[in-house]
């Protein structure tokens, strides 16, 4: 039984971060999605939101029975091995996402050498997909169409207390 184990800060989850969960669960017998936490940071999603959005966001992936959304605090490497988890399994989006991905291989590998990291490349079409992206089109009312579940939508137009432009057009790209 192999544990992968998904980490980031998902706030929000972004449909860059569910096709990476998507081709990651098929690999494994168990996904941690792994959302962490950092009391020095001001998520615009509160850490129970965001194991909110992302529990219903993966009713849509087919076969998530093997996917669980967790939490944890400090350093990855520890977390993993008290889940047991013996790979991470990170995106890359471009050069851009290397750099710092590559460090922290090396540091999570630096803690615990049974600890393997693996990279998924993007979908093109995420590319340039982030979740600070879409805070800021939605803080501009640019649409959000094909980038983020519907459930994320509605939570956006909740925190904005607006609809968001093209909402329903959003919508209709998720279906
Ligand atoms: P972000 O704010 O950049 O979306 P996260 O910390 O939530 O960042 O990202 C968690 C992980 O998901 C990282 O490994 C990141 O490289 C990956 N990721 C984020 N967005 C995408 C995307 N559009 N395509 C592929 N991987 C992604």
């Amino acid at each position: 039984m192999t544990t992968y184990i998904y980490p980031g800060s998902f706030d929000p989850v972004t449909n860059g971060h569910l096709d990476i969960i998507r081709r990651a669960s098929a690999m494994c017998s168990k996904l941690i999605v792994a959302i962490g936490h950092n009391r020095q940071k001001k998520p615009m999603f509160s850490l129970k939101e965001r194991i909110a959005l992302l529990n219903a966001a993966i009713e849509n992936i087919e076969c998530n029975q093997n996917i669980e959304i967790a939490s944890f605090e400090g350093l990855l490497a520890t977390y993993a091995r008290k889940r047991g988890a013996t790979v991470i399994v990170k995106g890359l989006r471009a050069m851009s996402d290397f750099e710092y991905e590559f460090q922290m291989a090396l540091l999570n590998e630096h803690i615990d050498d049974s600890l393997e990291t693996i990279f998924l490349i993007t979908n093109i079409k995420y590319t340039y997909l982030s979740s600070s992206a879409v805070k800021e089109l939605a803080e501009n009312n640019a649409s959000l169409r094909g980038l983020v579940p519907d459930n994320v939508i509605e939570e956006l137009e909740q925190k904005y207390g607006r609809r968001l432009s093209n909402a329903a057009d959003a919508r209709a790209a998720n279906h």
